[in-house]
């Protein structure tokens, strides 16, 4: 791979690809061509000098559009959101298999030499999540399967077809499985935001409005792990360049497990607010406990995330509350 070979990413208008794209412009690649369904208007992120286009990838023209004389391709496009969004639009999400298949195909007639595809953890066999006090998520735990229904199914077939493309037709594939990720450029409300970036809007509108209360999806003993975007990105570029990891999924996230209401401690204290909280139990509130287990990523690469979520989560505060506050100020904002 040299500086002017030509990186292909799917899903830029959104909050991952939308950062790695800034991430390649930044380490020096001249030729990127982004692409997202969203109108440019609409992208999180812009950056001058990528070739970004508005393209839908759930079709077959718009997958080979974007992957016209590619040597990378890296797809993060899905439809996607929090737990309120994924329960609630299984059909949605099931069709971003769409994407993925098409992409696939792009790639390899376009003779790509490396393909990676964002997975998650809610590939994962759901009947191992069932107690707050988990045992973290290894990679072999996918199988038997019994993924989230909808959007974890569809990240499990998909990681097949990578599989089979790479074991049938010689396509490198990459396969990480993303455990929730987050920080600025994200979706912060609108109902596809995930809890970290929640968690700190509810903070901040009840420190504007003095309301001295939060609402809790849940009974806040929900146990999961967030992982800062530049964890993220570093650990997508390192996955997609590890041979030996070829067609192998592998866990990218952060091993740090927290409740929900910890989450809700850190961000109060980052607003300097102490709240009442108002439990939701009927909310969303996915499964009952997750984390990744690092054992893996670690001995392939000797690497791991590890920004700490209390100074993530400050960062992701702060960006949120100038977007909270631009947005009152009737500003252009993200969500
Ligand atoms: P996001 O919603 O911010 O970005 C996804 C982008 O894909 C959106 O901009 C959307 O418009 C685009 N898209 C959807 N359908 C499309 C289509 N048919 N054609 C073109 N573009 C389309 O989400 P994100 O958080 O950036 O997630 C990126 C990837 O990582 C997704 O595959 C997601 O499933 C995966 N993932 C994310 C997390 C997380 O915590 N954010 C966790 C696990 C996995």
């Amino acid at each position: 791979m040299t500086k002017n070979d030509l990186i292909a990413i799917g899903g830029a208008g959104g909050f991952i690809a939308g950062a790695l794209v800034r991430y390649f412009h930044e380490h020096g690649f001249t030729r990127i061509r982004a692409a997202d369904r969203k109108p440019l208007t609409q992208w999180y992120q812009r950056v001058p000098g990528v070739e970004s286009l508005c393209l839908d990838l759930s079709e077959e023209a718009g997958c080979r559009r974007l992957c016209e004389g590619a040597a990378e391709v890296y797809n993060l496009a899905a439809d996607m959101g929090g737990m309120g969004f994924i329960e609630a639009n299984r059909v949605a999400c099931l069709r971003s298999i769409l994407i993925n298949t098409h992409l696939l195909e792009s790639a390899w007639r376009a003779g790509a030499q490396r393909y990676f595809f964002s997975s998650s953890a809610c590939a994962y066999n759901t009947e191992l999540q069932k107690d707050p006090k988990v045992r973290a998520l290894k990679e072999s735990d996918a199988y038997p399967a019994m993924a989230e229904r909808g959007y974890g199914w569809e990240k499990l077939m998909s990681e097949m077809f990578c599989q089979e493309y790479w074991a049938e037709r010689g396509l490198p594939t990459f396969i990480a499985r993303f455990h929730n990720v987050y920080g600025p450029h994200g979706t912060w409300d609108g109902g596809r935001e995930k809890a970290p970036a929640a968690i700190c809007r509810k903070v901040i509108q009840a420190r504007d409005t003095s309301s001295g209360e939060i609402e809790i999806w849940g009974d806040g003993r929900q146990t999961r792990s967030f992982m800062y975007i530049d964890d993220c990105l570093a650990g997508i570029d390192r996955i997609t360049h590890c041979d030996p990891l070829v067609a192998t999924p592998i866990n990218l996230g952060s091993s740090e497990l927290v409740s929900i209401n910890r989450l809700a401690d850190l961000a109060e204290a980052v607003g300097g607010v102490k709240l009442e909280r108002r439990y939701k139990p009927d909310a969303p509130r996915g499964v009952a406990g997750r984390n990744s287990d690092n054992t893996f990523i670690k001995k392939v690469l000797g690497w791991e995330p590890g920004l700490p979520l209390a100074q993530g989560l400050e960062r992701t505060y702060r960006w949120i509350e100038q977007q909270y506050y631009d947005r009152k100020a009737g500003k252009r904002t993200l969500s």
